[in-house]
């Protein structure tokens, strides 16, 4: 019987960064993308486990990039994730807080 194995990577976006960085080879100041690179071993094309992962940091217009620890990369992720809950407490502290004063008018108008 033929068994057919091997490889294959597969790439899953993890998020951006918060800070922009300029980018070394395009000169572009951008946010740059997160992802992990996983080898999968594969039975019959299909995958079935993953044997290594590896994390990039990339620019986003040009593909140019670096490899960076897991730690790393999980931390440049952490504080978009902290800034992003922080921007939303706001806008929905902001949305309550405009509420009121639109019932208020609404009142006054009757
Ligand atoms: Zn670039």
């Amino acid at each position: 019987m033929l068994i057919i194995w091997g490889s294959r990577s597969m790439d899953k976006t993890l998020g951006e960064t918060q800070r922009s960085y300029q980018c070394q080879h395009c000169n572009n100041v951008n946010r740059y993308r997160v992802f992990r690179r996983r080898n999968w071993f594969t039975l019959f094309w299909i995958p079935i486990f993953p044997f290594s992962s590896k994390y990039y940091i990339t620019c986003p217009i040009c593909n140019f990039g670096s490899k960076l620890k897991k730690q790393d990369a999980l931390d440049q992720l952490q504080v978009a994730t902290e800034m992003q809950q922080q921007i939303q407490t706001e806008a929905a502290e902001a949305q309550q807080a405009a509420t009121p004063e639109i019932q208020q008018s609404e009142t006054d108008a009757q």
